[in-house]
């Protein structure tokens, strides 16, 4: 309170002496408080220092937030303490921390929360003021103008923003629900003081973990990378080995080694400690197993081909992965059939040699934590593929010296026979008679067997026509039957046994048909059944299973147990028919259906097939016209440069120029053009063409590839003729390429490689198209002067949606396998950006496609380079 003023006039009154004790007295307060608040001001600054200490700890988020939650209560009345974080751009909320001994689990930490799902919060209104709100929660609420209806009411309630860079980023609060303890503006002032360095402390924290988070999952990126690269050198280096394996163990006896070895290198790859290879036998469908290692099956007997998985394979031809439930389902569909130990996991790869499985290459495991991805199945197809070559070639080695023995062994007869030759001639001579008439006899009938040959059973076929005719009622038909596998047998056996394999057979035969019907022989292991007098075409079924009956049985030649089978093409007469020949002639074609749907069964000669039979006739009638007329044609496609689009070269594409205009692309015709051989003549024509055109081709450095029909490679003077074409036209060697397929490497190996070898010394580079989808095997590329190979366009098809996936592993491993034997390569049937750009990763510089321009006429390319450069 103010003194009073002075009264005007009077002197003041002297001013009391002051009471020494009172001085002291308030000189101590004063120092007291003082102190006070020097101590206060310490435990602030402790306070704080605590604060960014265990900020910067590292030590878990949790830990961070209670440390924090302890400090603030040595500076106040914290025990219901709570720290908010505000998403600005989402306008969410979220509690990185609550504490509250009134309703202690009333919210979850971390969860988001919408502006709408907190009606009625202070805290919200804080963070939208920006500023400290303290008092009463209802009063408080009242105040603002909201319903406070979030959280227990309590009796002081303090709240201030913690800031952020754009306004605020979240709200620390404190309340108390005890009467007698409140907030003050001191309080205040501290809380926004800690709210601003827990603000820093929380951001510095939360940087600090999603950096470490980010550069944990660079390292599992990297570390992913790094695995795949190490896959990929892995894969190409077993493959390498696989490859030098196989040449290195080329006899007979070194095969258990080199499976065992096979399996070493596998087992790097993948989890193979149990690991078996089997080989199918299909002549007697039996499944054998020369290298199996097994933990639960320590031997695997020779078996029956029954419905294992092995032989699930070896039937689709495809590999399979399968685990345990999927095993089961099989078996409870009735696909496979399951014995012996059930894996956790089984997969297995095919082995082919020409597209025919012969055996599988097969891992299991027997634990659940031990199983395979996709990759790894690719991987196996991969190595078996290896394999496959490798048997393919030994068994063309072993045949090889079965042929030789065989040939030796026949020397030998003949020189013995040649020794009997001459009491024989004695015979014969006493015999003179009997010749004319034996003589009549053999110009009808076949001198093996002594059936009726073909001609007698024309004859007889030519009577049954004039009958029909006569009395159409009068039905016949002509079974035309093939003894399944025999060329095999004869090849194997040898002849002796082949021909007494070809009596018995007959002799089997005649005891299913009766007078008057005809069974002759035709020449090799073809025979025929004239039919007559029948009912219907249920009749000559009959027949025809009757014979494929005594056919199955066994056959017992020569103290050996032989087993053929026969494939029946059955043809009714019918009123169209003008010749006997016609007639033999479709039942051969049924023959050859039954044939080609899978042996061992009959097939009648109908509609269709005649028309397919009048079709193929006809158009080999029109590819001989249009050769004639010059339809065929070449269209070019460019070959470019994957980095900048540039044309490297061109492909030249065979087009068929029909007189109404049609052009047909070669999947129409190519298959009958090559089984006729006019394909040879074709391709002359599309090599003139292209040497032709090279001189016109635009840019001028430009190389034309040609692709090869395998039929020239058998041809001993093919190099040379195309040779001489090239002088003819004056072609620059090095800028004429010729592409080959695997297919036309494999049989004639060496009559293909000097053919491939004359070209290559001439300067004319070879590539091998279509690579990746035949053996691939790397001997190939070193066996033959190949400049470069075609990536099969099968592959860039996968290639689409990112990722690693798709056949990248294995384009990883060609480009590799490419680059070490210094192989050009190029991409095929690149039809999109996403495939180009992928190729290029992968490592392939060149390549072709729609994505760079379909197959069109030379004039097409010219014009365009003419509209480009202007
Ligand atoms: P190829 O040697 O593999 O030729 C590439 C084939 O892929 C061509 O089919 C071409 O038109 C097609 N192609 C090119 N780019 C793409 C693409 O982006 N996507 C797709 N899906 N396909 C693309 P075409 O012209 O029908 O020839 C088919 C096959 O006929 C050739 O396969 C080749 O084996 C054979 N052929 C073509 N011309 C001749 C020839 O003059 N002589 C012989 N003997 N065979 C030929
Ligand atoms: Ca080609
Ligand atoms: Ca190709």
């Amino acid at each position: 309170m103010d003194a009073p003023p002075p009264a005007p006039g009077r002197m003041p009154p002297n001013p009391p002496t002051p009471d020494p004790l009172v001085a002291l007295r308030e000189e101590n307060a004063r120092l007291q408080a003082e102190l006070e608040r020097h101590s206060r001001a310490l435990r602030v600054q402790e306070a704080l220092f605590a604060i960014s200490e265990v900020a910067n700890s590292g030590r878990p988020t949790r830990e961070v937030l209670s440390e924090l939650h302890r400090i603030v209560g040595t500076l106040m009345y914290a025990e219901n303490f709570f720290i908010t974080r505000w998403n600005p751009a989402g306008r969410r909320l979220r509690f990185v921390y609550f504490a509250d001994s009134a309703a202690p689990d009333s919210i979850e930490t971390g969860v988001e929360f919408e502006e709408a799902e907190l009606p009625g919060s202070l805290t919200l209104e804080v963070i939208r003021r920006g500023r400290p709100l303290r008092g009463p929660s209802r009063a408080l609420a009242r105040s603002l103008g909201i319903e406070a209806t979030a959280g227990p009411e309590s009796h002081d309630w303090l709240g201030v923003p913690i800031s952020g860079p754009d306004g605020p980023s979240g709200a620390v609060v404190v309340q108390s629900y005890d009467p007698a303890i409140g907030y003050g503006p001191e309080e205040e002032q501290l809380l926004v003081y800690v709210a601003e360095h827990i603000g820093t402390a929380l951001e510095r924290h939360e940087g600090k973990r999603a950096l470490e988070e980010r550069v944990q999952q660079r390292t599992e990126a990297l570390r992913a990378e790094v695995l795949e690269r190490q896959r990929a050198e892995r894969l190409q280096a077993a493959l390498y080995r696989i490859t030098a394996l196989a040449s290195r163990h080329e006899r007979e006896e070194d095969e258990p080694r080199f499976y065992a070895e096979v399996h070493g290198i596998v087992g790097e790859l993948i989890d193979a400690r149990n690991f078996y290879i089997a080989l199918w036998d299909e002549e007697r469908d039996e499944i054998s197993f020369p290298y199996s290692v097994d933990e639960k099956n320590p031997a695997r007997p020779p078996r029956h081909a029954g419905r294992g998985l092995t032989e699930h394979v070896i039937h689709t031809g495809e590999p399979l992965l399968v685990s345990d439930a999927t095993a089961r389902g099989l078996q409870a569909a009735g696909v496979i059939q399951r014995s012996g130990t059930p894996a956790m996991w089984w997969m297995g790869a095919p082995m082919k040699i020409d597209d025919q499985p012969v055996g599988v290459i097969a891992v299991q495991s027997y634990r659940h934590d031990v199983g395979y991805t996709p990759r790894d199945l690719e991987l196996l197809g991969f190595v078996a593929t290896h394999i496959a070559t490798a048997i393919g070639r030994r068994r063309a080695a072993l045949a090889l010296r079965t042929a030789y023995l065989e040939l030796e062994r026949r020397v030998a007869e003949r020189t013995r026979e040649l020794a009997l030759a001459n009491e024989s001639l004695r015979q014969q001579i006493s015999a003179r008679e009997g010749v004319e008439r034996q003589l009549k006899h053999q110009a009808l009938h076949d001198s093996l067997t002594g059936l009726p040959n073909r001609q007698y059973l024309l004859d007889r076929l030519v009577a049954a026509m004039s009958q029909h005719a006569a009395q159409p009622e009068r039905l016949f038909a002509v079974l035309f039957l093939d003894l399944d596998r025999f060329k095999v047998i004869n090849d194997s056996e040898g002849h002796l046994v082949g021909d007494a394999l070809l009596r018995e057979a007959a002799r089997r035969i005649g005891e299913c048909v009766r007078s008057p019907d005809t069974l002759a022989r035709l020449g090799g292991d073809e025979f025929a059944v004239l039919l007559e007098r029948i009912r219907n075409i249920e009749d000559a079924i009959h027949v025809a299973e009757r014979i494929m009956q005594v056919l199955d049985r066994p056959f017992f030649v020569e103290g050996r147990e032989l087993h053929s089978s026969a494939s029946v093409g059955i043809a009714m007469v019918q009123p169209h028919y003008h010749s006997a020949e016609e007639i033999l002639r479709d039942a051969d074609a049924a023959m050859y259906r039954a044939k080609a749907d899978g042996r061992k069964r009959f097939a009648l000669f109908d509609e269709n097939l005649r028309q397919v039979a009048q079709q193929r006739l006809e158009l080999e009638r029109e590819l001989r016209h249009g050769l004639v007329d010059a339809q065929f044609i070449p269209y070019y496609q460019p070959i470019v440069s994957l980095g900048n689009g540039a044309v490297l070269g061109y492909e030249t594409l065979l087009r068929w120029r029909r007189a109404d205009g049609e052009v047909l692309a070669p999947g129409a015709f190519l298959g009958l053009a090559e089984e006729t051989g006019l394909i040879e003549e074709i391709d002359w024509r599309m090599y003139a063409c292209a040497l032709h055109d090279l001189t016109r081709i635009v840019p001028r450095h430009a190389y034309v590839t040609v692709n090869l029909s395998p039929r020239h490679l058998l041809a001993p003077d093919f190099a040379g003729r195309f040779l001489e074409l090239v002088e003819a036209q004056r072609a620059l060697p090095s800028r004429i390429c010729v592409e080959v397929t695997e297919g036309a490497l494999i049989d004639r190996k060496d009559v293909a490689r000097a053919a491939l070898e004359t070209l290559h010394r001439a300067g004319v580079r070879i590539v091998l198209d279509d690579f990746g989808t035949g053996y691939s095997a790397l001997s190939y590329l070193q066996h033959f002067p190949l400049h470069g190979l075609k990536i099969d366009r099968s592959f860039a098809s996968t290639l689409e949606g990112g990722g690693r996936g798709g056949s990248r592993p294995i384009i990883r491993a060609i480009v590799a396998m490419a680059n070490s034997l210094e192989l050009e390569v190029v991409g095929e049937g690149i039809e999109t950006e996403e495939q180009r750009q992928a190729l290029w990763t992968l490592g392939v510089r060149q390549g072709q496609g729609y994505h760079f321009g379909r197959p069109a006429p030379l004039e097409h390319w010219l014009a365009q380079s003419t509209a480009d450069a202007t």
